[in-house]
């Protein structure tokens, strides 16, 4: 099945007992049993498994190529349930530019019971390589990244992590499945904000976790069961419903991304524009190799530098929206430093590049020339 067709179709079945075609919302928490510990069908307590779960989990595991599937209340839930196969001692390998809440659970939450993260740039593979020791557990890559558009190559990462036994999992967020598909480069898990692109209408909040293999699916199985942080069957059903136009909606984000690009590329205010479709982009090459178009966000700072500016331009926007978050159909505006990436310490900003003048465009679907009218008259 091409990928078009699974987002529509993947791991999708008529329901059983009545023929619909969209799976029914099954709000309950538990299912019938006929003897102890005998249930009628499949299901016991919707925390271990819920129909409207698993046809999104089913969907998820189809479009990302593997082997299962997993649905949770938030991104960082997704990610909060990888971490808990390692323990004190472990080391992990991780980008050096990271989700500012991915980054903020690794050195508030995990650091503190003794896991140990390296933060490296991995347009140089041998940062990753002098790292790896008898204790390093995984290699965490978010590509491109949040927000500075960073990538690593994917298959060359998985390469050292397959040489070194090394679990390798990829954020899979920005690009999302219909741009680049981690697990067929060697990836072993893809995680997702799927209240991003998957989802796509800024209207739910989840998550989810992609095994390469049944055994590893297995075990974050268990992991998500034991710690109890599911998706619901609503939020699952409206993910689920923002799988099917999923092709469609990137199509779109990626043709108005590049033009977006384009034209912030040529204005006099602005300095430099972070899109991996551009050819003067650092890691352009390895976004030809590894993603099938650029995606729809691009980052930007001033000629001037000045931080006066940064919030200048985004007090004037009218269509798209001064908030947090992306991947919506609404085109969305973002100052990092100040907002979303406001977690990582300023000198940890300044390191990466996240400079107080940074500004993040969610490139919705909307009529292009509507938004370039927009950014034109908000820089002036
Ligand atoms: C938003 C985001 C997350 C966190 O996801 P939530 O659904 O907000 O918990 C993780 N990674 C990336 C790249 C994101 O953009």
């Amino acid at each position: 099945m091409k990928f078009n067709t699974k987002t529509i179709h993947g791991g999708q079945h008529h329901d059983p007992s009545t023929g619909a075609v969209m799976p029914p919302v099954f709000q309950t928490t538990t299912f019938a049993q006929t003897s102890p510990g005998k249930p009628i069908g499949d299901y016991v307590y919707s925390r271990s498994a819920n129909p409207t779960r698993t046809a999104l989990e089913e969907a998820l595991a189809s479009i990302e190529n593997g082997a299962k599937g997993l649905a949770f209340s938030s991104g960082l839930a997704a990610t909060d349930c990888l971490l808990r196969s390692f323990k004190a001692g472990d080391e992990i390998i991780a980008m050096d530019d990271l989700y500012g809440g991915t980054y903020r659970m690794f050195t508030k939450i995990y650091k503190n019971s003794g896991i140990k993260f390296h933060y490296v740039d991995m347009n140089d593979l041998d940062n990753v390589r002098a790292l790896i020791n008898e204790n390093t557990k995984m290699v965490w890559v978010e590509t491109p990244t949040n927000p500075l558009m960073k990538l690593a190559d994917i298959a060359a990462v998985a390469k050292i992590t397959k040489a070194n036994n090394i679990l390798f999992a990829v954020d899979n967020t920005f690009a999302t499945p219909y741009l680049q598909n981690p697990l067929d480069l060697g990836a072993d898990v893809v995680m997702h904000s799927a209240t991003k692109y998957l989802a796509g209408h800024s209207d739910v909040v989840a998550g989810a976790l992609i095994a390469k293999t049944a055994e590893l699916g297995q075990q974050l199985h268990f992991q998500q069961f034991a710690t109890g942080a599911t998706l619901g069957p609503m939020d699952s059903f409206l993910v689920l419903r923002g799988i099917k136009t999923l092709h469609l909606r990137m199509q779109r984000h990626c043709e108005n991304g590049e033009k977006v690009a384009e034209f912030l590329n040529n204005h006099p205010k602005v300095k430099t524009v972070y899109y991996p479709g551009l050819a003067s982009h650092p890691y352009h090459e390895v976004a030809k190799k590894q993603m099938s178009a650029f995606g729809g966000m691009v980052s930007f700072d001033f000629v001037s530098g000045a931080k006066q500016d940064s919030i200048d331009f985004l007090e004037k926007v009218k269509i798209f929206t001064l908030a947090e978050s992306l991947g919506g159909v609404e085109s969305l505006a973002n100052h990092p430093a100040l907002m979303t990436h406001a977690s990582i310490p300023e000198d940890k900003r300044k390191e990466v590049g996240i400079t107080d003048d940074l500004v993040r465009l969610s490139i919705g679907v909307e009529d292009i020339e509507d938004l370039i009218e927009d950014l034109k008259q908000a820089l002036t």
